[in-house]
């Protein structure tokens, strides 16, 4: 992820080698001396929020010591704040959860009943992410140097933004970050030096910036050293789109103007700053996209790329093959592991391979707490809906510098934005040290069960969208045997497989219309991050439904009991990703469908859009 030009240790009037000298003293600063700085960050936290309601509620008094925190605190998730939420949500600009006032609410791709998780922030939290960002070029450069000598092509959008009744903006954390002036009025860094113009990212069509930002990466194919996107699915969408594109992209560098369907004006100024007529590079690149094979596509089209900075930990890890193959195997680096909660550490060693990344959290940027994950079978420990804590586990939480090597987590956050003792819902396994400071591996987001893009789908979804979606087959006499799904991710976009068995009791046969519906329905119940990777991001293809023979799935069971499962305890998985598995399911379809269009999606909450 591209970092900002400013940083928090005040570094702005130095040259880049001392930039970098600080940014990684401040490193070991904070990991040597990482239970001091927690300790700290804690009653920083605390006893600015002395008087806040939240605090009150659970009588801590003005206490800031770990002790009492950790005694009387209550180790919460989402669903625990909503009313908290939605009074802010509503107006109440009263100190609920934090003394300063809230400045907007992040839209987390996280969900609850099927909307997105709202996140209160603060002002101050912009520097605080500023400040995580500039510590990644600085690690970069001691693995990579020379970096300041070009430029970075990054593929970065902002999304549409809501505004909640008592009239706080709700989007997305980096959508924030892109229109703050920390990001738009960044003086000039070698660093932050990328070829998409600002214009071209702040553009809200989808299809404008895309098209101005490949456009301005092309014209400056020789000066970009580094590639990327946020995540893998929108690094590898950026190429798809140049697969469907380049024709239209390359006319424009010929003669030196714009397609005519870019139309916003910003953009188009911003290019045009840019795009000047050079039709030998026109040339060059047509040569090379009409060529049959696109393997190694972005070394041919921007030559001195070292690296690819996009995160292929977590579910992205599912895009690794196919980014290998556009870029000829060049390096994957994940920078930084973050959220719309907190930005959470960096990748001290971004050369390593992606299988073997693990970030470094900054003692600096939270209190952090550690709930052990009990895991069996390689299969998280995981209820479908989630739990409050009892006691005993409540103090089964440890600090930051208490994790044990080899030991899986849930991590645990208090802001200064006003979260305390908040299960943020992934897991991670402790694979080092830096001094003091544990260094994670990202195992997985609890619960989810597919993923293409940032949408996050659980079981307790995907069930109550396909018992939804069976009542199509009632009036056939048919019922869903059993059922179960894969994230296909060998299509871009990538798009959700539901595998189905039937048991079939009537006789008029099922026409495949009724399956599309089928297939609708279920979308129109998935949640609004999926529907808007389907309607607005197009990140995500249209549904299937591969319709499997009758006994599929007692060959399933076989299989997994061969693999040593056992009988008495064996459930259909409702998702499988194992390559012989979807091999099995997919040797015995007999039909498959599509959903016919896209699910319904508005920006905004649900209950907003009602009022309105
Ligand atoms: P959001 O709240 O929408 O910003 O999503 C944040 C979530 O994205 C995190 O809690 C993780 O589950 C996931 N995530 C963020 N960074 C990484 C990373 N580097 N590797 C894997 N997953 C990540």
């Amino acid at each position: 992820m591209p970092e900002p030009p400013k940083n928090g240790y005040k570094a702005i009037d130095y040259s880049v080698t001392e930039k970098n000298k600080k940014a990684l003293q401040f490193i070991e600063d904070v990991t040597a001396n990482a239970d001091e700085v927690q300790k700290r960050v804690l009653a920083e936290i605390l006893s600015r929020s002395a008087h806040v309601e939240y605090l009150r509620r659970h009588a801590l008094n003005g206490h800031t010591d770990r002790e009492t925190f950790k005694k009387l605190m209550p180790v919460i998730t989402y669903e625990d704040l909503h009313p908290d939420i939605n009074r802010i949500a509503n107006g109440d600009t009263s100190p609920i959860l934090c003394s300063k006032p809230i400045s907007e609410f992040l839209t987390s791709s996280g969900t609850s009943g099927g909307e997105r998780k709202l996140m209160p922030t603060i002002e101050e939290e912009l520097e605080r992410r500023s400040m995580l960002y500039s510590l990644l070029m600085p690690v970069m450069s001691q693995y990579v140097p020379g970096l300041d000598k070009g430029k970075g092509m990054y593929f970065l959008f902002i999304k549409s933004e809501a505004k909640t009744p008592g009239g706080l903006v709700a989007r997305p954390v980096l959508t924030s970050y892109y229109k703050s002036c920390h990001f738009r009025e960044r003086p000039y860094d070698p660093y932050t030096n990328y070829t998409s113009p600002n214009g071209t990212i702040l553009c809200p069509d989808s299809y404008q910036s895309m098209y101005s930002q490949l456009l301005c990466g092309l014209c400056q194919n020789k000066e970009v050293l580094r590639v990327g996107a946020v995540f893998a699915s929108g690094f590898i969408r950026a190429i798809r789109f140049l697969e469907k594109h380049w024709a239209l992209l390359c006319n424009d560098i010929r003669t030196g103007s714009i397609d005519p369907r870019i139309t916003d004006p910003s953009v188009r100024e911003a290019v045009m700053k840019i795009l000047k007529p050079n039709p030998k590079l026109a040339d060059f690149i047509e040569g090379e996209c009409r060529k049959a094979s696109w393997q190694g596509i972005i070394t041919r089209l921007w030559p001195n790329t070292k690296y690819v900075d996009v995160i292929v930990t977590g579910t992205m890890s599912q895009y690794i093959p196919t980014l290998d193959y556009y870029s000829n195997g060049l390096p994957l680096v994940c920078t930084m592991y973050a959220s719309s909660e907190c930005y959470f550490g960096v990748n001290l060693n971004p050369l390593c391979k992606p299988s073997e990344v693990s970030y470094t959290l900054i003692p600096t940027m939270a209190y952090f707490e550690f709930l052990p994950v009990h895991r069996n079978n390689g299969v998280t420990h995981s209820i479908s809906v989630p739990k409050s804590l009892n006691e005993k586990e409540q103090k089964e939480l440890v600090d930051l510098v208490d994790v044990k090597l080899g030991q899986e987590y849930e991590l645990v956050v208090t802001t200064y934005a006003g979260l305390y003792r908040y299960r943020v819902g992934d897991v991670l396994r402790v694979a080092g040290f830096k001094n003091k400071a544990p260094q994670f591996n990202f195992i997985c987001r609890k619960n989810v069960v597919l993923s293409i893009d940032s949408d996050k789908t659980d079981e307790v979804e995907l069930q109550n969208a396909v018992k939804n979606a069976v009542n199509h087959l009632i009036p056939f006499d048919a019922t869903l045997a059993e059922y179960t799904s894969y994230a296909d991710t060998s299509t871009i976009p990538g798009h959700y497989v539901l595998f189905w068995e039937l048991s079939l009791n009537g006789s008029t046969p099922i026409p495949p219309s009724v399956y599309e519906d089928c297939c609708l329905t279920i979308e129109e119940s998935l949640n609004s991050v999926y529907r808007q990777g389907r309607v607005s991001d197009k990140s995500i293809g249209p549904l299937e439904i591969k319709i499997v023979e009758s006994g599929t799935f007692d060959k399933l069971m076989d299989y997994a009991i061969c693999l040593g499962a056992s009988i008495n305890q064996y459930k259909t998985p409702r998702c499988v990703k194992f390559v012989p598995i979807v091999e099995l399911l997919n040797s015995r379809v007999i039909s498959n469908y599509f959903s016919p269009k896209c699910p319904k999606w508005v920006p905004g909450h649900k209950q907003w859009c009602n009022k309105n």
